[in-house]
Order: structure tokens, then C-alpha cells, then sequence
């Protein structure tokens, strides 16, 4: 996408790209019109040399108020999901395809709406710079928002759960689930076996890049 382009997070790319630079400058991002109700961009976070980068959808309530992605209930049981799989944390970098809290208030909580495919696409950017200052062997997406902004196509996330595929990074990227999905579990049975599912998907992901 040319830089001069308007509605897209490639007019706000530094010169230097660095992941210091990056987020400096994505701190100012206004390539679409999610900066203005949320509180702050969250960019990714884990060190350049990661062997896998890990892509979410978008902050929610608690990151939007830290700053830090995957700091909320659905980052927590990531967290616990990566350790029980075999990976380190030193080994992942973790963001999202859309950097700042998409929201509308239902009663007085802020509840997370969807981005759209304009905006998916707007920040893509952000995504693509992580990626090439990373540089990591595997792009793990988390959902099918992450997984449409990675392959850049619509998808059916259970047409690809639990697969790897080529992407257009020149990365191989492996399709799993958004652990939000789990929080949405009615049956704490199903939330159970939902988690040890994830846990295999990932375990398969680590696998290729042990
Ligand atoms: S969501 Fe992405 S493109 Fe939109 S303002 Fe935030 S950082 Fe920029």
C-alpha cells in the first residue's frame, strides 16, 4: 500500500524498524478510526528472534487500560496453554492484528466488537513490520480475525483448526483457536476439553519449530 495512501498504518511506519522504533511510532498510529476510543495502542510484545510470533485479534478491556497485549482472562490462559505445550517464553512474540480496543458499552462494561475488514486491513502494516523485525520461523494465529489478516483471505476457521499454511509472509503460518473462545464455554466440561484441544494445537506448532 503506497505511504501517502489514506486509512492504513503505512503513513505511520518509521524510518528505522526496528521493534523499539515500531512501537514508538505506532504509540502515534491514526490509520483508522479505532485510536479515538480507545485509551492507548497496544503493540505486540517478546524479543526480536522469536521463534514463533503468536497473532490475536485486537486488545481488550485490560490490555487497552496496561498497554500490554494478552494481559487479560483470554491472555492468562494463553500463557498457561504456551507453558503446558513446552514453550518457553523467551521462544514466543506475542501481538495482534489490530492494535488498538475495538468496543461499544452494553450496560457499564466496554464490550469487544469484532474489527472489521477495513480495519484488519489498515493496520496490517504493523503486523508486517513485526514480522520482518522478529523474523520468526512459524506465525501462530490465534482466531479467525488473525487468521484472515495472516493469510490474507477469508477463511473458516474450521476448515484449517490444527493445520500449518503457506502465507503470503513467506512464513509458514499454523490455524488454531483464539483462547477467548474458551471463556465463552457455557459447561465447565467443555471448557476442560476445549483447553487441553488448545494445548495440542500448540503442542503441534512446537513441534515444528523444536
Ligand atoms: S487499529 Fe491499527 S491502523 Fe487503526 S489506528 Fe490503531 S494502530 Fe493504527
Amino acid at each position: 500500500m503506497a505511504a501517502s495512501e489514506p486509512g492504513s498504518a503505512a503513513n505511520f511506519l518509521p524510518r528505522q524498524r526496528d521493534l523499539a522504533h515500531l512501537r514508538q511510532a505506532a504509540s502515534g498510529c491514526q490509520g483508522c478510526s479505532l485510536y479515538r476510543n480507545a485509551t492507548q495502542t497496544v503493540f505486540g510484545e517478546g524479543p526480536a528472534g522469536a521463534k514463533v510470533l503468536l497473532v490475536g485479534e485486537q486488545p481488550g478491556d485490560q490490555e487497552d487500560m496496561t498497554g500490554q497485549p494478552f494481559v487479560g482472562p483470554a491472555g492468562r490462559l494463553l500463557e498457561r496453554a504456551l507453558a503446558d505445550a513446552g514453550f518457553e517464553r523467551d521462544e514466543v512474540y506475542l501481538t495482534n492484528a489490530v492494535k488498538h480496543f475495538k468496543w461499544e458499552w452494553r450496560g457499564r462494561r466496554r464490550l469487544h466488537r469484532r474489527p472489521s475488514a477495513s480495519e484488519v486491513r489498515a493496520c496490517r502494516p504493523w503486523l508486517e513490520a513485526e514480522v520482518a523485525a522478529v523474523r520468526p520461523s512459524l506465525l501462530v494465529c490465534l482466531g479467525v480475525t488473525a487468521t484472515t489478516a495472516v493469510l490474507g483471505r477469508a477463511v473458516r476457521l474450521k476448515d484449517l483448526r490444527a493445520s500449518f499454511a503457506a502465507s503470503p509472509f513467506a512464513i509458514d503460518a499454523f490455524i488454531t483457536i483464539h483462547p477467548s473462545a474458551l471463556l465463552r464455554l457455557p459447561s465447565e466440561q467443555d471448557r476442560v476439553d476445549e483447553y487441553w484441544r488448545l494445548v495440542s494445537d500448540l503442542e503441534l506448532a512446537r513441534a515444528r519449530v523444536a
